[in-house]
């Protein structure tokens, strides 16, 4: 259905259409519990995202799943964007700065941010983007392959890679590929789902369908599920790792803002002598 609406409803209108509908949930979701970020609005409640899947259960998947006040209901920013942005915003000079920043398979309501309120030189894109269609991405046409782009090295201050590798069988050449284009001193937030209960990633099973990815890594494109092995893959291209339990450093300061307590942000630096 999804796709039929796609296929008939031109840009313009389904992008128009889509906006009256998010003001008007906006308003039907009103309240003062929650603030997205983002847009600026404030909420009683949010809406639930995530796929439900009883492998992110069983393996305490920290990132994934289902989770209930995560979408804004205005600007379908999720817990995890808002987290990145959050991050950004509080803890890093990204947004005063003039960096040159590589953003991968964007956020929609990040991306916007980018674009229309700061004076950085962004750059976003994904793999096969002109194969897609849909009010989310349409207009975003810029082909990458994260795991061999034709960027020069040392090109960027910035990288955000948000819930990407996952989905990448040779996540290695990628995260290598990351390094290569950093400048050093610069810094990338990778996020991935994983479990802090698995010393290592499960991953090369076969599983060429989706409904086999489904059942063995709780999402029909993942090619892996993390786990802790995940900070020495990283490590092991060259990069410092942090990871930043962004709520747990100020609960009262970032309670209204519906993201995830559990949820680290995954800092990675090329060093300066690197
Ligand atoms: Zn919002």
């Amino acid at each position: 259905m999804k796709n039929f609406i796609k296929e008939f409803i031109p840009y313009w209108l389904g992008v128009k259409i889509r906006g009256n509908y998010q003001r008007l949930q906006a308003f039907v979701y009103r309240g003062n519990k929650y603030v997205c970020p983002l847009c600026g609005k404030s909420f009683r409640k949010m809406l639930t995202g995530g796929i439900e899947n009883e492998i992110f259960k069983k393996y305490h998947i920290i990132g994934g799943g289902r989770r209930p006040n995560s979408v804004c209901p205005r600007c379908y920013s999720t817990d995890r964007d808002r987290l990145v942005f959050i991050y950004l915003r509080d803890f890093t000079d990204v947004f005063k700065k003039n960096y040159q920043i590589l953003h991968i398979a964007p956020e929609g309501s990040l991306r916007a941010y980018f674009m229309h309120k700061t004076s950085v030189s962004y750059t976003s894109g994904f793999k096969d983007a002109q194969a897609y269609k849909g009010y989310y991405y349409d207009q975003l046409k810029q082909h990458i392959d994260i795991t061999a782009t034709d960027f020069s090295d040392n090109k960027f201050d910035v990288v955000i890679c948000n819930h990407v590798l996952e989905h990448i069988e040779d996540d290695l050449k990628a995260m290598r590929e990351i390094f290569r284009i950093m400048k050093p001193g610069g810094f990338g937030i990778l996020q991935v789902p994983f479990s802090p209960d698995l010393e290592k990633s499960i991953e090369g099973l076969p599983a060429p369908t989706p409904a086999e990815r489904l059942r063995l890594y709780g999402q029909e494109d993942h090619v892996r599920i993390y786990g802790v092995d995940y900070f020495d893959r990283l490590k092991s291209v060259g990069f410092e790792v942090n990871k930043f339990m962004l709520y747990h450093s100020d609960s009262e300061k970032y309670k209204n803002y519906a993201i995830n307590p559990e949820e680290p942000i995954i800092v990675v630096k090329k060093s300066k002598l690197g």
